[in-house]
């Protein structure tokens, strides 16, 4: 039988992680999950009940209510309602680490998450999976990029996709969501200690694909 192997790929926002990621995971036949998803979905739902984001409590007392599934096509179902697209949008982005930042909020998606990888052979995406998530992953990285290229990258993404935006709006959330991802008391942004780093600043998609198949292959030689 084949050996399942874990990869997790971390780092801030709009660093080229998910479509990486998902490429890297066709490729060599994995299955790709996607956890920023998850909190996204968890957001679009406690703004839809008309509850604040910042509001801890109120946002936590959600957790029973919200049923998150990712499938294999990108679609992303939150209790009954499809959010595969307005969780792309400025609002979501614009609250999501708030509710990112909640403990338990947290520990029930991180539990969802580890069940999902299962047994299978996964690539995951987000910001804790090689320090937190998945600690025992076989290929860890941690993907980089300036904020410049990173705000460029989504702006044109958003545009593409007819998401609503300006281009300062993307540089201000890209920023805002890396300062309270990286200072949250609970599974902080961070690289893990054995994690490679990868600076894709000046890489194309393909080019960051085949460096992050080239970690995989270095580490385990799939
Ligand atoms: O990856 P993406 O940018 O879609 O993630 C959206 C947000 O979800 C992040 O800015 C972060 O606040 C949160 N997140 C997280 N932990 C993860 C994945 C995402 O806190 N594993």
């Amino acid at each position: 039988m084949k050996k399942r192997v874990v990869v997790a790929i971390d780092g801030p926002a709009a660093a080229g992680k998910s479509t990486v990621s998902k490429a890297v995971a066709k490729i060599l036949g994995y299955t790709y999950i996607d956890t920023g998803a998850m909190y996204r979905a968890f957001t679009s739902y406690v703004l839809d009940k008309g509850v604040d984001p910042q509001d801890e409590k109120a946002s936590c007392a959600l957790i029973p209510e919200v049923k998150i599934t990712l499938y294999p096509d990108g679609k992303v179902m939150c209790s009954g309602k499809d959010v595969t697209r307005i969780i792309r949008e400025p609002l979501v982005s614009g609250n999501v680490s708030y509710i990112a930042s909640y403990k338990d909020i947290r520990l029930a998606l991180v539990e969802q998450q580890r069940r999902m990888a299962g047994e299978q052979s996964v690539v995951m995406d987000g910001r804790d999976i090689g320090t937190y998530v998945l600690p025992n992953a076989d290929v860890k990285v941690f993907m980089v990029a300036s904020v410049k290229e990173r705000a460029d990258r989504r702006y044109k993404e958003n545009m593409e996709k007819g998401i609503p935006c300006t281009y300062e709006d993307i540089v201000a959330d890209v920023e805002k969501r890396d300062r309270i991802d990286s200072s949250r008391a609970f599974a902080p942004l961070k690289p893990a200690e054995d994690s490679v780093r990868l600076d894709t600043s000046d890489l194309s998609i393909e080019e960051s694909i085949n460096a992050v198949l080239k970690i995989i292959k270095d580490k385990v030689g799939e």
